[in-house]
């Protein structure tokens, strides 16, 4: 193992700090690493291995798919696209989707078509749109998308920055409604925020938000990147209130765990404002991509992965509740946020602990970690997780 970490602290950016676990395979929750040792992936790549890993309904499509066609470009059409697009927009009510690959250009592709809604519909002067975003958000790493960042690490050293942004207070309407002026074109905000640590606002604030764009004529923009896609129980964190967002980004568990793909879906008088050559992606929408996500649509639209979440759910918040030496949690679906008392150590104590009890997890922010298993998990696995992290915390204390 020494030397696969000599090479990486040598010859790579030091962008990551990883535990010192060497993987080399995996299928479903687990994965192996090179000593032969198992995990249970409890961070499932930051829920893009929602289906789990080696998935043989994705595989067996993209390998079906690798022989045939991957990368043609939208210089001209290909037969993966087109169905892509109906069956995405279907499985989320929506009426139009524009392909691209990773999350934050997702989120990059979303503020463009919303402030190019907000000068050619909307009636913004130009140059003066304006979008709200809230605090301890995160929605990539962009140059734009870090301009309205609150995390020190995330943005220091990285200006200058793009303007155009205001920062509200996750959970508060009232915060959001105070900066909403004419030239107000888009809210942004996760439903649920992932890296802040797993943050569940009050039931009040999405349907409210949604109410507040609709009065003023501004776009809701959900990212659902990280909390859609069967996390919460439900296909969207959105529909956990009833909330049908103007446009939402999705990413991360749409390439199934094998390809990056993300996409804007939303509304067609929106999405409809760009025209050709005002918006593209070499990659976007290539038939390898697009094969891939029809198979995760596809095992969305029969609904197995979101019932799973919510036969387990409250195996996992039981578990949580009578857990001994946390110091709170939030919890919603197969995604928990847990957060231990300082003095215990930080969450990256904790996690190299869990790794040593056969958990792999993620630390969020200070003493908060991530728990996010594939979505495939049995009631055994829950147990195991929840085991570990019992063990994790008695040997911290
Ligand atoms: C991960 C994430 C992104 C960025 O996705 P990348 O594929 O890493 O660019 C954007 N928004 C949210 C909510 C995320 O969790």
């Amino acid at each position: 193992m020494e030397h696969f970490i000599d090479e990486e602290s040598t010859w790579l950016a030091h962008n990551y700090h990883p535990l010192d676990v060497v993987i080399r395979s995996g299928h479903g929750a687990w994965v192996e690493d090179t000593e032969g040792d198992r995990y249970l992936d409890c961070l499932a790549g930051y829920s893009a291995v929602n289906f789990g890993h080696t998935n043989d309904r994705l595989v067996a499509r993209a390998t079906e798919q690798m022989g045939r066609l991957t990368m043609i470009s939208r210089a001209f059409r290909n037969d993966q696209l087109g169905p892509l697009a109906r069956e995405l927009a279907t499985l989320c009510e929506a009426e139009m989707v524009l392909p691209m690959n990773t999350g934050a250009e997702a989120v990059e592709t979303a503020i463009k078509t919303a402030r190019a809604w907000g000068y050619r519909v909307k009636g913004v002067p130009e140059d003066r749109a304006n979008i709200i975003v809230m605090g301890s958000n995160f929605h990539g790493r962009t140059t734009t998308v870090i301009s309205f960042s609150d995390d020190d690490d995330a943005r220091r050293d990285f200006g200058p920055y793009t303007q155009g942004f205001r920062q509200a207070t996750f959970g508060n309407v009232a915060s959001v409604e105070r900066l909403v002026d004419p030239n107000t074109v888009a809210v942004l905000t996760e439903p649920i925020q992932g890296e802040a640590g797993v943050i569940i606002p009050p039931d009040d604030f999405m349907p409210g938000l949604r109410e507040l764009c609709s009065r003023n004529n501004v776009l809701l923009i959900a990212d659902e990147i990280q909390s859609g896609l069967g996390r919460t129980g439900t296909t969207l964190a959105c529909d956990l209130w009833g909330v049908k967002p103007d446009l939402m980004t999705l990413g991360k568990a749409l390439g199934g765990g094998i390809v990056p793909v993300s996409a804007v879906v939303g509304r067609r008088d929106v999405l409809g404002v760009l025209g050709p050559g005002q918006h593209g992606s070499t990659f976007g929408g290539n038939p390898l991509s697009a094969a891939v996500a029809r198979e995760v649509v596809q095992i969305l639209a029969e609904g197995k992965p979101q019932a799973n979440v919510r036969r387990l759910a409250p195996q996992m918040r039981r578990g949580l509740e009578s857990m001994e030496g946390i110091e709170h949690f939030t919890h919603v679906g197969l995604w928990s946020g847990v957060t231990i008392p300082e003095e215990l150590g930080t969450g990256r104590d904790l996690c190299e602990r869990l790794a040593a009890h056969g958990v792999l997890a993620k630390d969020t922010h200070g003493s908060t970690v991530r728990l996010s298993p594939p979505l495939t998990v049995t009631s055994e696995d829950v147990e195991f997780m929840l085991t570990g992290l019992a063990a994790a915390l008695a040997d911290l204390g």
